[in-house]
């Protein structure tokens, strides 16, 4: 029994941006970011289609998402990039996974762990080279490699930091990142650690910041079709073209005819000026379409766009049909992507929503169920 409800994600859209993201990459490899069930389009879904098209490792936030690639059958390196804490690190060992580590603390515990596992396991370091939120700052970074060098059950694999404003092309706040990156990383040849993978470049870092690429780029948004920088990037024809993966769809379940001067919905928040038809739509904000889209979205009807109106509520809301005569109960509706050559972007709904299209995919797809087409 399915809902009326749900989320198409388009393998063909993930293949596409993953190979646009291959073209930018050059040599360096590349590693998913699948966190938050793949910003909303499945973790392991992504992750396998991801995986037969070449990405090198994986990226999740805790350690427990890195536990369910393992058991989908994904072998690939998965960096660990939250949560390495104590009660994690048994579980990170047992699965394989790569803890980011910003902190010599953990150290010790986690080689015993290997140890006792008869494992070498490698780790990748997280440095603080602007972004302000984890690892360690560029001053201590030689001792959390010494302290990794140390402890015999461990191996150094990769170092990482991470760009606060990568899709901002107008900073020059991510050249300077990068340069504080390689500088603090350059002492890694003398200490024999030559062929750790250095990585710091998210998708802006990817598509803005020449030089960021280094052995290996983390890139998430656009994977998933979106520009970091919303609909500006999408705008700026220098970039390879993303395909959006997402569509979110539900369909019309009563057709009403009301009188001029109706009040429709809570609070009545809407009053039709004139004899209206009026969709009624079983979505509302317990399936991510959020409240505060009252009053501002559209949805796609028949190829052309139609208005929401009165107060979204937890299953239902409201479109105006008056314009679109031919609209029928269990006509398609298409909340989020194209239909026909209409097309509503997450950048359009973040912008109503005022939040980023992070933000929009990580509700749809996460609240609603999801298949895979094409
Ligand atoms: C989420 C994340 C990324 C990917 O960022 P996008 O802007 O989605 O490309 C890269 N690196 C780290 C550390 C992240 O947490």
């Amino acid at each position: 029994m399915k809902s009326l409800n749900r989320v198409e994600i388009s393998r063909s859209a993930l293949i596409h941006n993953f190979q646009k993201c291959r073209q930018l990459a050059g040599e360096a490899a590349i590693l998913p970011l699948v966190k938050a069930d793949g910003y909303g389009h499945g973790m392991i879904e992504c992750a396998r289609v991801f995986a037969s098209q070449g990405a090198a490792a994986f990226g999740v936030a805790e350690a427990i998402e890195g536990v369910r690639l393992r058991e989908a059958g994904i072998t690939q390196p998965v960096l660990v990039l939250v949560g390495v804490m104590p009660q994690t690190l048994a579980d990170i060992v047992i699965a394989r996974l790569t803890p980011v580590v910003t902190d010599a603390s953990i150290l010790p515990p986690l080689s015993r762990l290997a140890g006792a596992s008869g494992i070498e396991l490698g780790v990748h370091l997280k440095v603080d080279a602007g972004m302000g939120r984890q690892g360690v700052l560029p001053a201590d970074f030689s001792d959390l490699v010494q302290a990794v060098l140390k402890a015999p059950h461990l191996r150094l694999d990769g170092v990482m930091a991470h760009f606060p404003l990568a899709d901002d092309r107008q900073s020059g706040n991510s050249v300077e990142v990068l340069r504080t990156f390689q500088e603090t990383t350059a002492m890694l040849a003398d200490l024999g650690c030559g062929k750790c993978c250095l990585h710091l470049a998210n998708s802006g870092g990817l598509f803005y910041v020449a030089g960021a690429r280094l052995d290996m780029v983390r890139p998430g948004i656009a994977l998933y079709g979106y520009y970091p920088d919303g609909a500006a990037g999408a705008a700026a024809a220098l970039q390879p073209r993303l395909r959006p993966v997402m569509r979110y769809l539900t369909r019309i379940i009563q057709v009403r005819r009301v009188p001029a001067g109706s009040g429709l919905g809570y609070c009545h928040l809407f009053t039709t000026a004139r004899p209206s038809t009026i969709a009624v739509l079983p979505v509302g904000y317990a399936n991510g379409y959020l409240r505060n889209l009252t009053a501002k979205a559209e949805v796609l009807i028949g190829g052309r766009r139609a208005p929401v109106v009165g107060r979204i509520s937890m299953n239902l809301t409201l479109v105006d049909v008056t314009d679109l005569p031919e609209t029928r109960v269990g006509d398609e509706v298409v909340l989020l992507g194209r239909q026909g050559q209409a097309e509503i972007t997450a950048d359009e709904i973040a912008g109503w929503m005022g939040t980023i299209n992070y933000e929009v995919l990580c509700l749809f797809g996460q609240l609603n169920a999801r298949v895979m087409v094409d």
